[in-house]
């Protein structure tokens, strides 16, 4: 990742225990990332911070560590259900995730960590809240469930940390956060990251702050400077030959995710593709807990050289090598383009972002083009272009999700398939 924080300064200048720079060595990381650099030293004075950074540029590391060194500073075994840290994360796969750079940046350190979600078994979870956690990582729902069944006590916890605020703090998760931030001590450390941040919930995010320190890095709801954008006009019945021709013709190699909207149709996609020789699988909130495992791990292996995937798994999700990500379907929201296009060109990598566009999502293209503050490119000749009218194969019609037939209600826009919750 390039150090462009103007000081260039190091690790060890953040004054970081000598067992956390042994772990962040065996990393390979030569120097703190911007928003590390920056947020580091506040955390370590003990200040609330809420920070905004582009996606893949290390913000986990931005809490972690400085989390790791003031757990160590003043050790203390944690007693029986109780918790000293407590970082809340939307979805099962970002949990997991931050759980494990906890693991490796903590390697020397002895700190325990633990993670609670759902869609698996409670009884291993409750062991691990049994023997008393340091750092407790989890997604809301399963922790009001922990903490319903008598499980699990806050009354100990002095660092709270909200990852990917800007949904946390929107309408789907806001009651059960607030429900969570009710039952933690109001004398406590705040951390809220996010690499977006609409006003709308800014004045809720800093009611959970104290007189926190803002940290942005590149301006708010950038995207990553080396991913490539285009746009690809396309009519609905013939997106899923632009897919193939573009997996088959134009980017034979490297890991792909392709976003859609609805579950059913990742699955239909992914599937399609196999059928024709790539290797797919697919991620989105039908599917079990162990599935959405299995398929990751594919992918993250190179076993699956493609990921389809509704916006379930947009944020936060880290897998080293996506050269490119294609919005099948453009997002319902412009932020979540921003999220999804940073799966790609994470840590320094450059990257491609390719977006389908049906005539009924340009005005979603411009409000996307207004929150990027640029106009993307227009890839102008392809043979699935609208002004070619190839006509689609039957076989394409009758199962493409985009050729359903269109209820006389359903508005354009597809707004009545917002389910955020279960995307
Ligand atoms: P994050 O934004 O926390 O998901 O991190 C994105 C990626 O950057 C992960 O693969 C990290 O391992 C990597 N990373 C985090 N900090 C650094 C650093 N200081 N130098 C190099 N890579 C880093």
């Amino acid at each position: 990742m390039e150090n462009d924080s103007p000081a260039k300064i190091t690790f060890a200048d953040l004054n970081l225990d000598e067992r956390l720079l042994r772990a962040i060595a065996a990393k390979g990381y030569t120097a703190p990332s911007p928003i590390q650099a920056q947020c580091i030293p506040y955390l370590l004075e003990g200040r609330d911070v809420l920070g905004t950074a582009q996606t893949g540029t290390g913000k986990t590391a931005a809490f972690a560590l400085p989390i790791l060194q003031l757990l160590l500073r003043h050790p203390r075994r944690m007693p029986r259900n109780c918790v000293r840290a407590l970082i809340l994360t939307p979805t099962r796969e970002l949990a997991a995730q931050i759980h494990r750079s906890f693991l490796e940046y903590g390697a020397h350190t002895g700190v325990h960590c633990a993670v609670v979600y759902g869609g698996v078994g409670f009884q291993p979870q409750i062991n691990a809240l049994q023997k008393g956690v340091d750092v407790l990582i989890a997604t809301p729902g399963r922790l009001i469930d922990l903490g319903e069944r008598g499980c699990l006590n806050l009354d100990s916890l002095a660092v709270f940390v909200l990852d990917e605020a800007d949904r946390m703090l929107d309408m789907g998760f806001q009651p059960a956060v607030q429900r969570i931030v009710n039952e933690i001590p109001e004398v406590r450390q705040s951390l809220l990251f996010s690499a977006t941040m609409p006003s709308t919930v800014r004045g809720l995010a800093e009611s959970f702050l104290h007189d926190p320190v803002n940290v942005a890095v590149a301006g708010e709801s950038a995207t990553a400077d080396n991913i490539a954008q285009q746009v690809w006009h396309v009519e609905g019945a013939h997106k899923k030959q632009l897919l193939l021709h573009i997996l088959q013709e134009h980017h034979t190699e490297g890991l792909v995710m392709v976003f859609m909207r609805m579950k059913h149709a990742a699955s239909k996609i992914a599937d399609f593709l196999k059928k024709n020789g790539i290797q797919a699988e697919a991620i989105h909130g039908n599917k079990s807990q162990n599935a959405r495992e299995r398929a990751l791990s594919a992918f993250r292996s190179g076993k699956a050289r493609v990921l389809v995937a509704t916006d379930v798994a947009s944020r936060g999700i880290d897998v080293k090598g996506i050269e490119l990500v294609i919005n099948y379907d453009m997002p319902n929201e412009a932020e979540a383009y921003v999220h999804r296009i940073g799966r790609t060109a994470r840590a320094g990598a450059s990257g491609k972002a390719l977006s389908f566009v049906e005539h009924e999502n340009r005005n979603m293209l411009r409000s996307i083009e207004r929150l990027i503050s640029q106009t993307i490119p227009v890839q102008k000749d392809h043979p699935f272009s609208p002004s070619k009218h190839i006509p689609a194969p039957p076989s394409f019609q009758r199962d493409s999700a985009d050729s359903r037939p269109r209820s006389p209600n359903r508005p354009k826009t597809g707004w009545q398939f917002r389910k955020r919750r279960s995307a």
